[in-house]
């Protein structure tokens, strides 16, 4: 008797447990009708920004090909003709590719461009069911003409700016509002906030 009086206080306490977990706070989300919002840092998928102007940023340097320790970009430089200049610079890129699936998104291809071409940005819903879908080449990382932001160099007296755009100082919050306009994705994502997790 006093066993079973045993076992069902037992019963009891688990319960208590199981309903005093209805009440709290869920760290789970019901994705995809409710998403996560990161915080405007998060590194997802990459952008190639513009000027305002549309010149693209990237002068083909390489410099962030060379710093991937993931060997996940391959960029491929062409001179810049007089009558279609690209960019500001001498040089564009003529080819350039992320494979995302060989990325370990560690952001040091953002911290080596000299010209704040190549930017991480919050977006993260990349699922696909095929490999080749997910080397994303300029085509769908190019931000579009109008996205562009800050002046070329090429027409403003002493060269490369220190403002490049201000990603870097627009990253540096956890303001949603303001720091996914830091990029042209997180932008898009603010726009479409409906259901975003806080
Ligand atoms: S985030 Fe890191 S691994 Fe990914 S492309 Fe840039 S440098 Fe390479
Ligand atoms: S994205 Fe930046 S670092 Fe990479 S090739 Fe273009 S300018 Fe150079």
């Amino acid at each position: 008797m006093r066993k079973n009086l045993y076992n069902v206080g037992a019963i009891f306490k688990g319960l208590s447990i199981t309903f005093g977990f209805m009440f709290r706070h869920k760290p789970t989300i019901e994705y995809p009708s409710v998403r996560k919002q990161h915080a405007p840092r998060f590194h997802g998928l990459h952008e190639l920004r513009r000027y305002a102007d549309g010149k693209e940023r990237c002068i083909g340097c390489e410099l962030c090909s060379s710093a991937c320790p993931a060997n996940a970009i391959t960029v491929i430089g062409a001179e810049n003709a007089p009558g279609d200049r690209r960019s500001p610079g001498e040089r564009h890129a003529a080819r350039y590719e992320i494979d995302e699936l060989r990325c370990i998104f560690c952001g040091l291809c953002e911290e080596a461009c000299p010209t704040d071409a190549i930017v991480l940005t919050p977006h993260f819903e990349m699922a696909d069911y095929r490999r080749g879908a997910f080397v994303y080449a300029k085509d769908r990382l190019l931000v579009p003409p109008e996205a562009g932001v800050g002046v070329a160099p090429d027409e403003r007296p002493g060269g490369i700016p220190g403002d490049l755009g201000r990603v870097e100082e627009l990253k540096s919050t956890m303001d949603i509002e303001r720091g996914y306009a830091a990029t042209w994705r997180g932008e898009a994502l603010k726009t479409n906030r409906k259901g975003l997790a806080g």
